[in-house]
């Protein structure tokens, strides 16, 4: 982006390599006979972008080359797949006020949106900020760093070094099983689009007490916490948030200079999930099941308003669940408390790999006035979910919840909102292919 010290970092970064520096607009330029300006005034932005793809195209083809380009590069397919051929994109970042300081009132490019060059520049970044984010493979924020570190990180994580070093910060998920978990996917690659010095692991955890040691004696960052720990981990924490409370369990915890606080994102990433397709509050919704994922949805749907009705194979658990949240109960086979319901949920792990063709209640028992939900995301279109879409009810997949808790995760680990995009890209290639028991 204009004022983001492409050119003063890629030289520096050039010479840092050994390499070569070419910035694709001064070459534009000099192949047009005149300044970028001009030429957008006399001939259009389309004209400039044709010109510009084509010399991207050429130096893309070049080896031990550091590319400057300007912002807009992004918005052609062809470019970026011509610039990851061979090569990595970083993204210099900075914040749009500082932008704004270095380039001065006015710039000296002409507007993309016809508006005042302060907004034109908010606008433009604004539309372009995810774009950046799916594309960059690395990001250095340039706002508080000087041109010189800015290409030693770069350098650095080009070369390799800079993913892992002595200041890494290491977060990771406990539990048992968790070889097969998606969260390290997730995770990483949002670090990466971010370029934060961040690592995610899995961590196969028999003894949560031993574990929870681990996490104040290695200054661990943060973790997220899964089967079978998350009661235990309520005990062993130094604080626990009123997210955690609310359900009695704990799936994440963050490390504040050796104090522990207990989170707990399930639930409302399954509000946020469910609620894209359809607002809880006044609607009727039958929860299948009562154990950790049930509880933290069940506290999450009671809050924003939904009337519950909980079945559970032991219908006793449900009715325990139901007398904290002033619900209706039943046992698993008490369907026909489905026929009247706006919502569905099913939150056992009934239907899930390598059982998928099982499915908590009859396909008789759904109706097209529902929105159907199941937390099981392994397959992602479940035995339940088919059957849904079959009576023509609306169906959310348990991969959403997924993906927003380990958002709410990552922004607990790093104080960062989370590149969604990023991490649903990573998510889906995981789920794309093999399935994960
Ligand atoms: P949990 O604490 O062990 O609870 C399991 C619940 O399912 C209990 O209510 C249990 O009933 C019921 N159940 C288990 N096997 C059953 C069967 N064969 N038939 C009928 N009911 C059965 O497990 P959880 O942590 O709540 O997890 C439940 C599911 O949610 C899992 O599939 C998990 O993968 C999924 N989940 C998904 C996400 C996500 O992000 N999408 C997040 C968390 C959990 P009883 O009480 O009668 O034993």
């Amino acid at each position: 982006m204009r004022g983001c010290g492409k050119t003063t970092v890629g030289k520096l970064l050039a010479a840092n390599l050994g390499m070569d520096f070419a910035d694709s607009d001064d070459i534009v330029a000099l192949q047009a006979g005149m300044s970028i300006a001009e030429l957008v005034k006399c001939h259009g932005w389309e004209a400039f972008r044709e010109r510009e793809a084509a010399v991207i195209g050429e130096l893309a083809s070049q080896d031990n080359t550091v590319i400057g380009t300007g912002g807009g590069v992004i918005t052609r397919e062809e470019n970026i797949a011509a610039l990851r051929k061979r090569g990595k994109i970083v993204w210099l970042e900075a914040d749009i006020d500082i932008l704004l300081a270095r380039l001065g009132e006015h710039g000296d490019r002409p507007s993309l949106t016809g508006r005042p060059f302060a907004e034109d520049l908010r606008t433009v970044l604004t539309a372009r900020y995810p774009i950046y984010l799916k594309t960059a493979d690395f990001s250095v924020d340039t706002s508080d760093r000087e041109p010189a570190a800015i290409a030693q990180l770069i350098a650095e994580f080009l070369k390799g070094s800079g993913s892992i070093s002595a200041a890494t910060l290491v977060c990771g998920v406990i539990g048992n099983p968790v070889a097969h978990s998606l969260s390290p996917t997730m995770h990483n690659r949002a670090y990466r689009a971010l370029g934060l010095d961040y690592v995610y692991l899995a961590f196969t955890t028999a003894d949560i007490n031993r574990a929870v040691d681990g996490i104040r004696g290695l200054n661990i960052r943060g973790v997220s916490v899964t089967i079978p720990h998350k009661e235990a981990a309520c005990q062993l924490v130094d604080e626990l948030d009123q997210s955690a409370r609310d359900c009695g369990a704990v799936n994440t915890i963050v490390n504040d200079r050796g104090m522990l606080r207990g989170y707990n994102s399930d639930g409302a990433a399954a509000l946020r999930a469910i609620e894209e397709t359809t607002p809880v509050k006044g609607k009727q919704a039958v929860l299948l099941g009562a154990g950790g994922a049930a509880t933290a949805i069940a506290a999450a749907l009671n809050g924003a308003g939904a009337r519950l009705t909980i079945l559970n194979r032991h219908p006793e658990r449900a009715a325990a669940l139901a007398n904290r949240f002033n619900a209706a109960t039943g046992g698993l086979d008490d369907i026909t408390k489905i026929s009247g319901a706006d919502i569905l949920i099913n939150a056992t792990p009934v239907g899930m790999w390598p059982e998928t063709e099982a499915s908590p209640v009859p396909a008789e028992a759904l109706h097209r006035n529902l929105t159907v939900f199941d937390a099981v995301y392994n397959p992602r279109m479940t035995r339940l979910l088919c059957d849904a879409g079959a009576a023509g009810a609306k169906i959310v997949p348990g991969d959403k919840m997924l993906l927003y808790l380990a958002a709410a995760q990552f922004k607990l680990f790093t104080g960062r909102e989370a590149p969604l995009e990023v991490m649903a890209a990573a998510l889906n290639e995981a789920l794309g292919g093999e399935d994960h028991a």
